[in-house]
């Protein structure tokens, strides 16, 4: 078998193979149960296997699912390492904690977003100061949020972008795009006004998974930036931080912070890295996310357009919901062997230096 073989075409399909896989690994798995079901009608929850020492002082974490449907790639390069023997040969004191799904709601329903149409990657911030603006989106909500996905509508939204990024730049527009913005619950980038249910549970797992870690590090996939099956490390410390210093030391220059624009990523609010951080004060925390490539960027902005309108629209029950899933599928998870191959080698490497790293 080769890596390909372990990514799978659905949600149920994803989850039953990363636990067969689990299991046969020797791991010691448990689920947190997620409300809502799936399409299907099947249950819905974020997966732990866990393998090493209970009271290991050094730990690597590996997540997927948490834009959902990058759970295709994420969730593929967990059961491939599992399968492959990635934990077998793991350094003394250390244990590996594989978290699966950590939005299996939107996995599920092919959607980056979660059941509350939050992105969780932008959820992770203090609710109870006043959230962020985004002013670029604002100016721009009518192009970034279509009224209709017709030919016309869309060329005019695009214009508008084009026009913006003309005049403030490609950051700004991405900034604006990309940000998050905790104003408009139906509408693209919504980071959700308090704590989402994935995120109370990933840091219910951070506290019994790692709590007794003295060294964790954490790689959170995630697909839809950059050239197709290139992976970058984003940080989101400044480069001045002794986090970025240290991943650098582990990673080179695969790595690169959002602050101060040397990603591919927007410096974006409520990232997923910050409650490892707040929930393992006082420990060395190395959080950050492993991006792969996948298609060009301009198609997958129009997918998050049409998959928005789509939940706006009567979601599952509207005549395009089909199409739209299978748009937003392909702009996020590119099914094809060579691509697959290439993004669980550049996790496999990845994780295997974050070990070292870890050990040094
Ligand atoms: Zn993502």
């Amino acid at each position: 078998m080769s890596a390909a073989d372990h990514f799978s075409a659905s949600y149920s399909e994803a989850c039953r193979r990363f636990l067969d896989a689990a299991g046969a690994a020797g791991a010691a798995v448990h689920s947190h149960e997620h409300p809502l079901k799936g399409p299907d009608g099947g249950m819905l929850a974020t997966d732990i296997a866990r393998i090493g020492p209970a009271n290991a002082r050094r730990i690597l974490g590996i997540g997927s699912g948490t834009h959902g449907v990058e759970g295709y790639c994420g969730s593929g390069i967990q059961t491939a390492l599992l399968s492959e023997g990635f934990a077998r040969d793991l350094p003394p004191d250390t244990a590996l904690v594989l978290i699966h799904a950590i939005n299996p709601y939107g996995f599920a329903w092919d959607r980056r977003v979660n059941e509350d149409n939050v992105d969780l990657n932008r959820n992770f911030l203090d609710h109870t100061r006043p959230h962020p603006k985004n002013p670029g989106y604002e100016e721009l909500f009518d192009a970034i949020n279509p009224r209709d996905l017709t030919p016309e509508t869309m060329a005019e939204s695009r214009a508008r972008m084009k026009a913006y990024a003309a005049e403030h730049g490609a950051a700004a527009m991405q900034h604006a795009l990309t940000a998050g913005q905790y104003d408009h619950p139906g509408g693209v980038q919504y980071g959700g006004r308090e704590p989402v249910w994935s995120n109370r549970t990933l840091r219910a797992i951070i506290r019994e998974e790692m709590g007794k870690a003295e060294r964790i590090a954490f790689l959170d996939m995630h697909s839809g930036l950059g050239p197709r099956g290139e992976g970058e490390i984003i940080c989101t410390e400044p480069e001045s931080s002794s986090t970025f210093k240290r991943m650098r030391r582990w990673w080179g220059d695969r790595v690169r912070s959002t602050v101060g624009g040397g990603s591919l990523s927007s410096d974006v609010p409520g990232s997923i890295t910050v409650c490892f951080a707040e929930e393992l004060t006082g420990r060395e925390v190395t959080a950050g996310g492993l991006e792969f490539g996948t298609v060009p960027i301009g198609q997958v902005t129009v997918a998050l357009q049409a998959d928005n309108w789509l939940h706006q629209n009567g979601g599952a029950k509207n005549p395009q919901a089909a199409a739209i899933s299978k748009q937003i599928r392909d702009a996020f998870y590119v099914d094809e062997r060579d691509w697959k191959e290439a993004v669980t080698a550049g996790a496999r490497t990845a994780c295997g230096e974050a070990l070292q790293g870890l050990g040094a």
